[in-house]
């Protein structure tokens, strides 16, 4: 049976996401710490994401304190390493851009983006916190949260990430504040639109 998969998503040929893959190079890495229960769960959604930047890790688990590709990851970036986590102690990164479009901000700007990266946790909000909570190598990052007015696209099903978003939408939003580009993921959220638009087609069909 697997040849009939693909060997780039290794998904069934037929619901094959390669078409909708982008490549970025994001300057922050990123590092998805994904619920088990979530594998099989977000359709597909977090391989689109991971296949489609240059810097992406994902690790699978509940309990990270002991994660030695986590730990090993935090050592590298140190101080540079930011959680993706609605926390009472969270930096809300401001969405204010200038006459030019471009985003500029100060609350952006005291985060040191050089060598940096951006921790998201792939699960439902119970989840999520569960991990939060059960993770204490993850207590001491510094904590960013997304502003309200993002429009989630996220059609098949809703985890509460952050402000109801997929965990791509909350990555590519975060990535593109923090670098201050809006345009640079803005393909990859198309791209998502299209995806969902795909999964659906599926369903209405069976
Ligand atoms: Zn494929």
């Amino acid at each position: 049976m697997s040849r009939l998969l693909c060997q780039q998503c290794h998904r069934p040929r037929k619901t094959c996401i390669c078409q909708f893959t982008t490549q970025i190079t994001n300057n922050i890495s990123v590092i998805i710490l994904q619920h088990p229960n979530e594998v099989s769960q977000t359709k597909g959604s977090l391989t689109l994401l991971a296949n489609s930047l240059s810097k992406c890790t994902v690790i699978v688990g509940e309990d990270f304190s002991e994660n030695e590709q986590l730990n090993q990851l935090l050592t590298t970036y140190n101080k540079k390493t930011y959680l993706l986590y609605p926390h009472e102690k969270a930096i809300t990164l401001a969405l204010e851009r200038t006459e030019k479009g471009t985003i500029n901000n100060q609350v952006n700007n005291t985060i040191n983006t050089e060598n940096a990266c951006l921790i998201l946790i792939d699960a439902t909000w119970k989840k999520a916190y569960r991990i939060f909570m059960l993770s204490k190598n993850l207590h001491s990052l510094t904590k960013l949260q997304l502003p309200q007015g993002f429009k989630s696209y996220y059609a098949i099903r809703k985890t509460s990430v952050s402000n109801g978003l997929s965990t791509l939408e909350a990555c590519c939003y975060a990535l593109s504040l923090l670098e201050k580009n809006e345009t640079k993921y803005q393909l990859l959220i198309e791209k998502f639109k299209l995806f969902n638009q795909f999964l659906l087609s599926f369903q209405k069909r069976s």
